[in-house]
């Protein structure tokens, strides 16, 4: 789950992170309240998408104009600037569709002597959180790491030890730190640190990190995730949740406890379990196909689960077929048959539909399919399926 600037900010500095002062607003006119009482003389008005790029994105109605963060110098100008509201701004890391703007993060302007980079992250190869670190500040980390992978530092942490000074030290000498600003440092990655461990986060992004003219360490930019497995333990984090900033067909699957992941092909898959589902995938590209989606039901696939997962599979319009390939193990082939069923009479289903099931009570269960009148093709195992779905995309296209 990712959340907002101005929510990670909020966070971070409850663990005595050192972040510029600001509020969130909805309207322009508490864009401007915000500002008067922050009380200037420079502030940065800035787009609230999770997204990055903002600075260099542009809106879509305006695609020679300004970007999504404008640094600006009158309450008047904030006014202005908070004209970004409800308008479609487009990043790098946006896509082409771009994200509308309905929240602003207004802050006051600081003084940047120089731009750092600083992340936590967990690397998978290590199994460990690492910092990453870079004096190349507000530019995309992979493109440092593309053109100047030599100025990246990474340091592992061992989960037994945790963070210890030693490590922070490291990070701010690479980044080329000084006197009063090396203790500053240290003290904002022990919270850094701190809040990834404690909030199960995944990533912790800081671009720019920045000095500034007196010196100071700040967060100009922070951007968080956390881990979906664990959001169970925070319910204060749930609450951050945007959920105008996920993909409407996945929050509708997370509501039926599927677990749902859109691709680009046109073959809708209904599978159980997550492994199978994956070899299903597999097996269809084998046969020339493209998946249209990872759709895990679960153990207890009920008729509401089944009808909910053809509903969301037929909610992408790339769907011209769709293939059902269900192992009966604790659930019984029959009472599939007979969910499959009722949900294809549901949704009116007007695309080729094959299934293969196995494992108990399965000839009962293809017995319900065949005599149910739909066209609904039976498969015997995989292969067969996968053949079955695949050709008949090709003769209905
Ligand atoms: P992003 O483009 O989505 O990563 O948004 P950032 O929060 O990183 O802002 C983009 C850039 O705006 C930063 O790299 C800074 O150069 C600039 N910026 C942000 N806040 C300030 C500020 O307070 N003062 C000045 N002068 N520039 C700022
Ligand atoms: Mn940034």
């Amino acid at each position: 789950m990712n959340i907002h600037e101005y929510q990670a900010k909020g966070l971070l500095k409850r663990y005595g992170v050192s972040v510029p002062r600001g509020g969130v607003a909805y309207t322009a006119e508490e864009a401007v309240d915000v500002a008067r009482d922050l009380g200037g003389p420079v502030w940065v008005v800035k787009s609230q998408i999770h997204a990055g790029g903002r600075g260099a994105g542009r809106f879509k109605d305006d695609p020679d104009g300004k970007g999504g963060v404008r640094v600006v110098k009158s309450l008047d100008d904030v006014k202005e600037a908070a004209g970004m509201l409800g308008r479609t701004l487009v990043t790098k890391q946006t896509g082409p569709g771009g994200r509308e703007v309905n929240r602003l993060y207004v802050e006051e302007g600081c003084d940047i002597a120089r731009e750092l980079y600083l992340s936590l992250l967990v690397d998978r190869a290590r199994s460990r959180v690492t910092i990453i670190a870079s004096t190349e500040g507000g530019m995309e980390i992979e493109e440092v790491a593309h053109n100047t992978p030599e100025k990246i530092v990474t340091v592992a942490i061992d989960p037994a030890t945790g963070m210890s000074g030693f490590h922070a030290r490291k990070v701010a000498f690479a980044l080329g730190l000084e006197g009063k600003q090396v203790g500053a440092a240290v003290k904002f990655l022990t919270g850094m640190y701190k809040a990834f461990r404690e909030l199960d986060a995944s990533t912790v992004e800081i671009n720019p990190l920045v000095v500034t003219g007196a010196g100071e360490v700040l967060a100009l930019d922070a951007k968080m995730s956390f881990d979906e497995s664990a959001m169970f333990r925070h319910k204060e984090l749930e609450e951050l949740r945007d959920e105008s900033e996920e993909d409407p067909a996945e929050l509708e699957a997370a509501r039926h406890s599927l677990n749902y992941i859109k691709l680009d092909g046109n073959i809708g898959c209904m599978v159980n379990g997550a492994g199978l589902a994956m070899a299903t995938m597999d097996i269809i590209k084998l046969h020339g196909g493209e998946p249209a989606n990872f759709l895990d039901v679960g153990g207890g696939a009920t008729k509401e689960r089944v009808t909910a997962a053809f509903k969301l599979i037929l909610s992408d319009a790339n769907v011209e077929g769709i293939l059902v390939n269900i192992f009966g193990g604790i659930m019984r082939c029959d009472v599939i048959a007979e969910g499959v069923v009722a949900a294809a009479r549901e949704v009116s289903l007007h695309v080729p539909l094959v299934v293969r099931l196995e494992g108990t009570n399965v000839e009962l269960g293809k017995k319900i399919l065949a005599e149910s009148g739909l066209p609904i093709r039976s498969a015997d195992d995989l292969a067969d399926a996968a053949e079955k779905i695949v050709s008949a995309v090709k003769e209905a296209g």
